[in-house]
């Protein structure tokens, strides 16, 4: 069994084609004062909304995990302004979401993947954490693609997954269709909007990235993707298991510098947001940190 894992995994691991990097012993700071750059009035506060989940073990999702059931939140980000809004990640329709399922039937809520939609079209800006199905779908196959594609932000290096490597056929691109998104390119981080300020991180993904936010309030969050599942990830430096980094391609040794980092940026106060750990989003909401629904423009309903 695992000799058939790791000929599977060595078949279909997909080459990190950035290089894993050490970050800048300032580069908290520089963020901080690159999330000034674009003036304006920061944002108030930040929604969520989980439209799927994935039942995985603990043992699948953190080194030396325990067999206990862990809940893998589906999820998006909305940055509310007081005159617009910034959403992180797109959501997924209900085929993409089999893909995840490995031939089980799990949660998935096709209205809350309709009210993540209906947030990306009253949007003014959209990035994507990285170029997983779960996280950029709904900008890829959505009936208001060329609209939205007219706002969402991909880097060059998230087009070329999936132009080249898309992680599945139904979220692949041609390059005629990468020219409709505003792909950019950056080295190490990048301001995009009052308060929010993208951070490169290949690793997981070649293209993944992380989203810094500071709100009006001064709380400052970042919304770390998958380079952790879990807030565990971070706060013990365990990585993923060697299948599920095999499974997935990753490059362990960039994960673990972003993990050192993200550790240390935690310590100053900073709240780390991982996509998918529901117990703590659950636990943000509670506290008031995060909103556990979005805000949509009345649909006339
Ligand atoms: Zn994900």
């Amino acid at each position: 069994m695992p000799f058939c894992a790791a000929v599977l995994a060595a078949a279909f691991a997909v080459p990190i084609l950035g290089q894993a990097q050490d970050y800048p012993e300032d580069l908290l700071e520089r963020v901080r004062q690159a999330a000034d750059d674009v003036p304006g009035a920061l944002p108030d506060s930040i929604n969520f909304i989980k439209f799927a989940e994935s039942h995985r073990t603990f043992a699948a999702v953190i080194q030396g995990g325990t067999d206990e059931p862990f809940v893998s939140a589906r999820t998006a980000f909305q940055v509310v302004y007081p005159d617009g809004s910034l959403m992180i990640d797109a959501g997924m329709d209900e085929t993409v979401h089999r893909f995840y399922g490995f031939g089980r039937d799990e949660p998935y809520w096709p209205e809350r993947n309709d009210r993540v939609q209906a947030a990306l079209s009253a949007a003014n800006l959209i990035v994507v954490t990285h170029e997983h199905g779960d996280h950029v779908a709904g900008i890829l196959r959505s009936p208001n693609r060329d609209s939205l594609a007219a706002k969402a932000i991909l880097t060059e290096t998230q087009v070329r997954t999936l132009t080249t490597a898309p992680q599945l056929p139904e979220i692949g691109i041609t390059e005629q269709q990468a020219r409709d998104y505003l792909v950019v390119d950056y080295r190490l981080y990048l301001p995009v909007a009052p308060g929010v300020v993208l951070i490169s991180a290949p690793g997981h993904t070649p293209g993944h990235q992380m989203v810094y936010v500071r709100v009006a309030g001064g709380t400052e969050f970042l919304f770390i993707g998958d380079v952790g599942w879990l807030l565990e990830n971070v706060t013990e430096l365990r990585l993923r298991p060697a299948e599920t980094i095999a499974r997935i391609g990753e490059d362990p040794d960039a994960l673990m510098s972003q993990l050192l980092w993200l550790r240390g940026v935690a310590e100053q106060g900073v709240v780390l947001v991982p996509s998918h750990d529901d117990r703590l989003l659950s636990r943000y909401a509670a506290e008031g940190l995060l909103g556990d629904d979005l805000v949509l423009p009345s649909l006339g309903d």
